[in-house]
């Protein structure tokens, strides 16, 4: 970790995202420790969660991690030519109609989802005369994706139907993991481990970030995180023991005085009440500061200029959005000038999703194109 660089920000960019892979390593060693001896897989799914799938999977790779986990096979594709032939890379999404060679040309494994994904990924097995690494998601009570108890009965009562598979893993996937006191949670478990005993003895898996902190009995021998290896919080209700990965921020464009009874923004949504200071910032909903940050009047929504918080007001507009910056020193708020967004000293990525009444993993996904991404802290 010796000689960390921090790129100049690039002067073209209205906005920057600053990625801490220090923080990432950080969060991914404490998901280890708190999960051993159960090791850990990571979910580097849409573009791990906006963050970069080629830089997160190479720290995490070089960090130990040997699973990797996506939603859809063209990003497994991207990440074979990442991390090269010797990671296990999963496929959530399974076996798309007409998938089957590629993802067995570029060695990745399908969680198998229904029977007939299973019989697909069989017949190619028999046809090609090898066996295939195969994982099953036994849907135990979210009704999204997996076999259902019914698929899981007839694989059970007819094992002929995983000849030429290799099962590497049954998993299932919690519907309430960040709410410990949910019932649902350990109905889910009685049930996994019901449809575990059905099938033959194979590594099993069932938590994802909150999962891990539900205890060592949600563990089994595989954990895969993805939100909480990018700083969310896994702990929703208590503080968020993951060191923060994201940063954004923006840039200042223009700064105004202006004073009542003028407006600021579409929809004149802000009155202005008394002589004020204000900044518009270069960027906007385009750039995944959702809209629904906008015009709050209670305060919520805030970021910072060294350390000083800057409330927003108005609307968020496509490429803009306004801060009052009355409290801030006049030579501290100029073009040019950098105002935190999220994380820094401004407000949480859970501050922010609370604000916007959505969930960290929105925020993080949201994320646009334009930013300049600064990835500092990785290894040399
Ligand atoms: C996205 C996903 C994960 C990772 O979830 P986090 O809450 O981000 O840790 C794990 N397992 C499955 C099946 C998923 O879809």
């Amino acid at each position: 970790m010796a000689g960390i660089q921090e790129t100049p920000i690039s002067s073209a960019a209205g906005g920057a995202v600053r990625i801490d892979l220090g923080a990432l390593g950080a969060n991914w060693r404490l998901l280890v420790e708190t999960a051993a001896p159960a090791t850990c897989a990571a979910v580097v799914k849409a573009d791990a969660y906006g963050i970069g799938m080629a830089p997160v999977a190479s720290t995490l790779a070089a960090a130990g991690c040997t699973t990797f986990i996506v939603a859809s096979l063209n990003e497994a594709v991207a990440l074979r030519g990442v991390l090269g032939a010797a990671a296990t890379i999963l496929v959530l999404n399974g076996l798309l109609p007409g998938t089957a060679k590629d993802t067995q040309a570029h060695g990745i494994v399908p969680v198998i989802n229904d029977l007939a994904q299973l019989q697909e990924w069989q017949n190619l097995a028999q046809g090609s005369d090898s066996v295939l690494p195969t994982v099953l998601h036994a849907d135990t009570g979210m009704n999204r994706l997996g076999l259902t108890p019914e698929d899981v009965g007839v694989v059970s009562n007819e094992p002929e139907r995983m000849t030429g598979l290799d099962l590497k893993l049954v998993m299932s996937h919690l519907a309430c993991a960040d709410d410990p006191d949910n019932p649902k949670n350990n109905a889910q478990l009685l049930e996994f481990l019901r449809q575990k005993a059905a099938l033959m003895p194979a590594s099993a898996s069932m938590a994802a970030s909150s999962g891990i902190f539900l205890g060592p009995g949600f563990h089994f021998e595989i954990v895969r995180p993805g939100l909480a290896l990018y700083g969310g919080n896994p702990t929703p209700n208590a503080p968020n023991p993951m060191a923060e990965v994201v940063q954004i921020k923006g840039k200042i464009v223009q700064v105004r005085d202006v004073d009542s009874p003028q407006t600021v923004g579409y929809g004149a949504a802000f009155p202005v009440t008394k002589p004020s200071i204000l900044a518009t910032v270069a960027v906007g909903y385009a750039d995944g500061i959702l809209r629904a940050l906008g015009d709050k009047k209670d305060g919520k929504v805030w970021g910072s200029i060294g350390g000083v918080s800057v409330p927003v007001v108005g609307r968020i507009s496509m490429d803009l959005l306004t801060v009052d910056v009355t409290e801030v020193a006049t030579d501290a708020a100029h073009p040019g000038a950098w105002v935190d967004l999220i994380g820094g000293d401004a407000m949480s990525l859970e501050d922010a999703a609370a604000a916007a009444a959505t969930i960290p993993y929105e925020i993080l996904t949201s994320m646009g194109a334009r930013y300049h991404r600064q990835y500092v802290g990785g290894a040399d």
